[in-house]
């Protein structure tokens, strides 16, 4: 037999979401910590199941999803939290389809783990950039302060005061916002920001270059 099954044996879906602070109505009825849930819409017994968002499982899957576990990391932290009768060491009776699940859960897990750790980069790499980009035009505002009318009113200090607000825009969101919204910059807007970021720099020191000296 599997831990997996052992686990079962020894716990409901019930007494581990209990046992990790869930409240249970007496008619075995909670309101749900996958989503947004205002009235009880689980149902949790043996296994559990939420009517409205539609997720449900045994006690593993239970913890597993809380904690952001795989299968096998959930049923371990079960027997230890809850000092289950199960001898782990002695019990690598798991089947080929078993040790497959354990192993492919595994690897993505760590595949998840990559592509957030790129993500955040990413996000702190480009809110450099972005607060570059507006030190930047603040800065080419300044230098732009009694010199001619044509270096005023060029083309590229114009594309620069026309950037700024989609700059704050984005570093709003990458900022303060939401994880949903800073995944949808960096699906829709990756290419652009940095492409417009680029743009501000460029602009910026052609506009220094040329007006260097000048009164
Ligand atoms: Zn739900």
């Amino acid at each position: 037999m599997s831990i997996f099954s052992e686990v079962k044996e020894h716990l409901t879906a019930r007494q581990a979401a209990e046992g990790y602070g869930l409240q249970i109505k007496r008619n075995g009825m909670a309101c749900c910590p996958f989503h947004d849930d205002k009235h009880p819409s689980m149902k949790i017994d043996k296994n559990y199941h939420c009517f409205a968002c539609g997720v449900g499982g045994d006690a593993i899957d239970y913890v597993s999803r809380i904690f952001g576990l795989t299968q096998y990391e959930a049923a371990l932290k079960l027997i230890e939290d809850f000092s289950l009768p199960v001898d782990v060491k002695e019990n690598a009776g798991f089947n080929a389809q078993e040790k497959e699940q354990i192993r492919k859960e595994k690897a993505e897990k760590e595949r998840i783990i990559r592509i957030q750790e790129r993500f955040q980069m990413w996000c702190s790499r480009t809110t450099e950039l972005l607060k570059d980009a507006l030190v930047r035009i603040q800065e080419t505002g300044i230098f732009l302060m009694g010199k001619p009318p044509d270096a005023v009113f060029s083309e590229e200090y114009a594309q620069m005061l026309h950037a700024e607000p989609l700059i704050n825009y984005w570093l709003d969101i990458l900022c303060m916002g939401e994880t949903a919204e800073k995944q949808e910059v960096f699906i829709k807007d990756r290419r652009e920001v940095e492409h417009l970021a680029e743009k501000v720099r460029a602009a910026g020191e052609r506009i220094v270059e040329r007006n260097r000296g000048s009164a």
